[in-house]
């Protein structure tokens, strides 16, 4: 969400003349897009930060600015703690940009939160960083208050955009020559609450499948407590719907999951998940754990470690839980030792990591759809791309299939990638 907002601000800027430029040498604006999930976010942001400061003091029209979420959430304070801080600019006024660094002169501060979401005004630049795969906002805000989380305080109250302008802009995109969408929303199924015409998130999925050009659909994150057969059922149905499913657990503790106010227990999850597996056995599953919530006992714990065995993910991110307040478990005493949270974070990614490799060991032999991003990293002889279960490829071939559906045939793994071979005629 917070890639698509950058997006959104490089084309709010562009349309108001400025330009982007590769090296941050080169520029008179620098605005960090900020993410306020966990402490440590925040902390890199700072400490990227300080490293503009020195310059700010040599070249003082250099405008520094901090926008998206940790924004929201300090306000003013950053600007009276980081005095070489010049904009300070919530998510939800980001429109407000070139106006607020049009009008700046040092030492002038600017200060736009507020975290009531305002129509989104047209913008001509809908810049995007990917050429054949694209982010789109279907809904903006939560409402969902987890115990632990801070994008309601932050984001707002959750609002769907219309299908119609989704469609729209989906439909641009595919001119454009995008294949892949990334549908995002905190919680992707509730998709449709408070829109005067009356449209679920399968119904939209529907809406988007027929639209030409476009070959895959994915989107996150959904929520467990409103993940249901319909959606299972559009994952099944619809050609271009991928079959990959991210679910957060957070913990397989009823105790815990109580506490989190997540509103589903670990069976109802479970059930969930194996009738997925039903309808669409070929279906990548993944996830968020969270390790170390207050009060957290080794045996809430265990009952984690055992879901993620039972559950044989793809692949989960694993986070050591951090108070956020206001969110209201910030109000429960921090009683988990940072060692014990370490220990429990390092438990779970190791046994996952077993797991994700023999996920993807028992897909050699198989072959795949591949959508061809780029040169491998390590060398420009291999290409990569994820296949539609969502797990990462590399296999041998030229830099005409970028942008492409290749098929591969499986014929190695690791753990978080797979090797193959290109099968499609002509390759
Ligand atoms: N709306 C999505 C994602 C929210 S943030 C969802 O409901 O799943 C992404 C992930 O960050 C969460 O799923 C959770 O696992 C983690 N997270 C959120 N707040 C956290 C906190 N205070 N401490 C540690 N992890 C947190
Ligand atoms: Fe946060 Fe829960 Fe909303 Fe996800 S659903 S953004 S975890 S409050």
């Amino acid at each position: 969400m917070n890639m698509r907002d950058s997006e959104i601000i490089a084309g709010i800027l562009k349309d108001a003349r400025h330009k982007i430029v590769d090296d941050d040498k080169d520029a008179d604006v620098i605005l960090f897009n900020t993410c306020s999930v966990r402490q440590h976010a925040e902390d890199r942001v700072i400490s990227e930060m300080g490293r503009f400061a020195g310059r700010k003091r040599k070249n003082p029209d250099l405008v520094l600015g901090i926008v998206g979420c940790m924004a929201e959430r300090h306000g003013e304070r950053l600007l009276k703690k980081y005095p070489y801080l010049d904009i300070v600019v919530g998510p939800n006024n980001i429109y407000d940009l070139p106006e607020l660094i049009k009008k700046i002169k040092s030492p002038e501060k600017a200060l736009a939160v507020g975290n009531v979401r305002r129509p989104e005004k047209k913008i001509k630049n809908r810049f995007r960083a990917g050429k054949f795969s694209a982010l789109v906002n279907i809904m903006f805000g939560c409402d969902n208050y987890c115990s632990y989380c801070i994008v309601p305080y932050v984001r707002g109250r959750e609002i769907s955009r219309p299908k119609k302008d989704i469609i729209d802009e989906i439909k641009d995109l595919a001119d454009k020559g995008v294949k892949e969408i990334t549908l995002l929303g905190q919680n992707v199924n509730s998709y449709g609450k408070g829109l005067t015409n009356r449209i679920t998130f399968p119904g939209l999925l529907e809406g988007i499948n027929d639209i030409k050009g476009i070959e895959r659909i994915r989107f996150m994150t959904s929520h467990a407590k409103d993940a249901e057969k319909g959606l299972f059922r559009a994952m099944r149905d619809l050609d271009k719907v991928c079959e990959h499913l991210h679910l957060p657990l957070q913990s397989a503790s009823d105790r815990i999951l109580d506490l989190m106010n997540r509103k589903y227990t670990y069976d109802d999850y479970l059930r969930k998940i194996e009738l997925l597996r039903e309808m669409v056995p070929e279906v990548g599953v993944t996830t968020d754990l969270v390790v170390g919530f207050p009060s957290e006992k080794e045996r809430d714990f265990a009952a984690t470690q055992k879901a993620v065995e039972e559950i044989a993910y793809n692949a989960a991110f694993v986070f050591k839980y951090s108070p956020r307040p206001p969110a209201v478990s910030a109000s429960l005493v921090d009683d988990v030792p940072e060692e014990v949270k370490k220990e429990r974070h390092n438990a779970l990614l190791v046994a996952q990591k077993e797991i994700s490799h023999a996920k993807n060991k028992a897909l050699i032999g198989t072959e795949q759809e591949i959508l061809v991003e780029g040169l491998s990293r390590k060398s420009d002889k291999n290409l990569t791309g994820r296949t539609r279960g969502n797990t990462s490829c590399v296999f041998p071939g030229g830099k005409k299939l970028i942008g492409q559906l290749v098929r591969v045939r499986v014929v190695g793994a690791t753990t978080f990638t797979l090797r193959g071979i290109a099968v499609t005629k002509g390759y």
